[in-house]
């Protein structure tokens, strides 16, 4: 039997659809609407064309876009004193920085130049302390958020239930875990040094992927009737392909994301939820401060 298809692009557009309204309701009350400001240092073309599409996503939400371009030969200084100031700018919402940096930058002096509050893509210290805990305000890297999202909004039972996160990752594989952690399943999580890893990954009733190793999960590694959520992006041939064997995996699993057209529009998603969230809290400030915008 063929597994349900867990369709990220069209959730995503719903997503973003209701977004967009949020944000139209905003600026009919007087306020502006929520800009973004992309760093990025160099041009490698992954980076740029990233950038491209997350000005054009950002659009598609009403919402403004500023890019911060800084030469390949940027330093410490230069980079933080970027996104220092972004920081402290009234009319930037929210910051994205871009990675990977050039070798000769620190991720960690930079990540600390950025305000927590203007944070969404959750990279600060202090977000991933506040996500961790539970406490507090924060915000969740958009990848697992959207896989969760997609998740819930696709009704999918959580709780009680076997997740198994392959990859351990601050960015996407750990979070997620957190996150389902949260949402009351019981979470076991993989990485490179995990023996026969097909033990673990059969057990699942959950399987979240994030490794970066094209169709790394066969079918045969799938529990029947498992539920697949796909993280990899891996260019094979020219065509973009996930870590899970799909043509095998469909067969097997009882609902399944594609790659491409899964997990990945739903980060855009996200990306543009946390935005707003910067801009709600943003907006909390400026009424504490007694400013209209
Ligand atoms: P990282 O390289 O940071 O992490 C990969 C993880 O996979 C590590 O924890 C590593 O283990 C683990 N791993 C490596 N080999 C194996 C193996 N053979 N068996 C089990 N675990 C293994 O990658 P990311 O988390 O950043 O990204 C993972 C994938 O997700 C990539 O394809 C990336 O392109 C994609 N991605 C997709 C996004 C989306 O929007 N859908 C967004 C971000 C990333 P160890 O810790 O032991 O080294």
């Amino acid at each position: 039997m063929s597994a349900r298809i867990l369709d990220g692009r069209q959730m995503a557009r719903q997503i973003v659809d209701e977004i967009r309204i949020t944000v139209e309701c905003l600026v009919s009350r007087g306020h502006s609407p929520p800009v973004v400001a992309v760093v990025r240092v160099g041009e490698d073309p992954a980076s740029v064309r990233y950038a491209s599409q997350i000005e054009r996503l950002v659009a598609s939400a009403g919402m403004g876009f500023r890019p911060a371009v800084l030469p390949a030969s940027a330093d410490d200084d230069l980079l933080g004193q970027t996104l220092g100031g972004l920081s402290s700018d009234r009319a930037i919402t929210g910051i994205l920085l871009q990675f990977p940096l050039p070798a000769h930058l620190s991720r960690e002096k930079a990540v600390a130049a950025i305000a927590p509050g203007k944070d969404i893509d959750g990279v600060t210290p202090l977000n991933a302390g506040h996500f961790f805990t539970g406490r507090g305000r924060y915000f969740v890297p958009a990848t697992p958020l959207g896989g969760l999202e997609l998740l819930q909004r696709s009704a999918i039972p959580i709780d009680g239930r076997h997740a198994v996160i392959v990859g351990r990752s601050e960015i996407v594989g750990r979070p997620m875990a957190l996150l389902l952690l949260r949402e009351n399943a019981t979470v076991t999580i993989c990485h490179s040094r995990t023996p026969d890893l097909a033990r673990y990954t059969r057990q699942a009733d959950i399987l979240a992927v994030a490794v970066g190793h094209p169709g790394l999960i066969t079918g045969e590694m799938v529990a029947p009737g498992a539920v697949v959520l796909d993280f990899g992006v891996n260019v094979v041939n020219g065509k973009v392909v996930g870590d899970v064997d799909f043509a095998s995996a469909v067969d097997v699993a009882g609902a399944i994301t594609p790659v491409p057209g899964g997990t990945g529009p739903m980060t855009n998603a996200m990306l543009l939820s946390n935005i707003l969230r910067a801009a709600r809290w943003l907006g909390s400030h400026k009424q504490a401060e007694g400013r209209a915008d």
